[in-house]
């Protein structure tokens, strides 16, 4: 481990590492597989795509050891995303092996939940701190439109395998569609508060690989709080210092939900979050249209502290805002189009992680 006090780049707990507009490297979000076992529309649309050779998928070793340069350099939030995590073998071995890093304070784990039931012991037992379940309806004819596999059973099974586990503080991650679902917003909230779990509501973000978005189906952060005010009267904004993307509301009988409103209400300023595929490029932004390579120099013997000084000197000229950027760019449609992304498949969000 690099003990931070020795790092060669003058970066320590005294001295974060800052980028252009002074916002720390904090969250990391580390992608194990592009591939995905659920086809919703927002997301993966299409039921084939050009996946990462296998080859170039980064080890249990080597992402172990990329995140603890990233950790020597400020890193304390660790989230494994994809693409469906659970479908990376073994998983468990890599949350064991990254729980063994105690600069981590977060180690997190987000997921559509299918394969939840048989993985949520093993992944507790091997140290992961906490779960996001991805979950958009409650019906299970509807989840089988939006998703395109009929197993919504399996998904609450997997919620609820989480809980038994012992996960505490489980999260819910519902996408708004407008039309779709933006009827179930109080239907999820009591689901949430049933087991003990809080619900953030996703405004649809124009991200790659959503080509069918559209502005007219995003249901907007001002409709979710006005939809539930009519339910259950006054909503209380938490007030908070922190750099978590939801912002998030109490309702007058104490319950509280989180609303993730990038589309309308970006939170650039705040963000501390970058990407690493499971190809191991590192993203700065959702919506970076390239990454910077550590793959190569990690599989050209680079030291630690060359490693180290790439992700320094990214992190130092950061200057992306994507979502506000593209809040202000005038009209807007899809991101990337679909021949654009089948040329280069980082552009797509299952790739970069979620
Ligand atoms: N497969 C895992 C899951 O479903 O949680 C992890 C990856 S998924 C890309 C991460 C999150 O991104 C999910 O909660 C998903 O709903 C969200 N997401 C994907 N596309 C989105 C879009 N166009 N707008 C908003 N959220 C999106």
């Amino acid at each position: 481990m690099l003990p931070r006090a020795h790092s060669p780049l003058n970066v320590s707990a005294r001295q974060p590492l800052l980028d252009q507009f002074g916002r720390p490297l904090r969250s990391l979000r580390v992608s194990v597989t592009d591939r995905c076992n659920l086809r919703c529309g927002y997301c993966m649309p299409q039921e084939n795509y050009v996946w990462l050779p296998k080859e170039a998928l980064l080890s249990f070793e080597e992402i172990a050891r990329l995140v603890e340069v990233f950790t020597s350099l400020g890193v304390e939030d660790v989230r494994l995303t994809g693409g469906e995590p659970l479908l990376r073998r073994d998983l468990p071995h890599l949350v064991r092996m990254l729980a063994s890093n105690p600069a981590i304070k977060d180690l997190a784990l987000t997921t559509n939940g299918v394969q939840m039931d048989a993985q949520a012991q093993p992944l507790y037992d091997a140290g992961l701190h906490r779960v996001t379940l991805s979950l958009d309806t409650l019906r299970p004819e509807r989840f089988a439109s939006l998703t395109r596999r009929d197993i919504h059973a399996q998904v609450l099974a997997g919620i609820e395998a989480a809980r038994r586990a012992g996960f505490d503080k489980l999260k819910i991650d519902t996408v708004v569609l407008r039309g779709e679902n933006d009827d179930e917003l109080a239907d999820l909230v009591e689901f949430g508060r049933g087991i003990g779990a809080e619900v953030r509501f996703i405004e649809y973000m124009d991200v790659g690989g959503a080509t069918e978005w559209s502005p007219g189906k995003v249901f907007t952060r001002a409709e979710m709080l006005e939809r539930l005010t009519q339910r259950y009267g006054t909503i209380t904004p938490l007030v908070e210092n922190s750099s978590a993307p939801a912002e998030r509301f109490r309702l007058p009988d104490g319950a509280t939900f989180g609303i993730i409103a990038s589309t309308t209400t970006p939170f650039c300023r705040t963000c501390d979050r970058s990407r690493l595929t499971a190809d191991g490029l590192w993203y700065l932004c959702l919506y970076a249209q390239s990454g910077i390579d550590l793959l190569q120099p990690l599989r050209a013997s680079a030291s630690s502290d060359e490693l180290a000084a790439r992700i320094v000197a990214g992190w130092r000229a950061r200057n992306d805002r994507g979502a506000e950027l593209r809040k202000s760019g005038g009209e807007r449609g899809v991101l990337v189009d679909i021949e654009q992304l089948r040329n280069d498949p980082h552009l797509e969000m299952h790739t970069r992680g979620g």
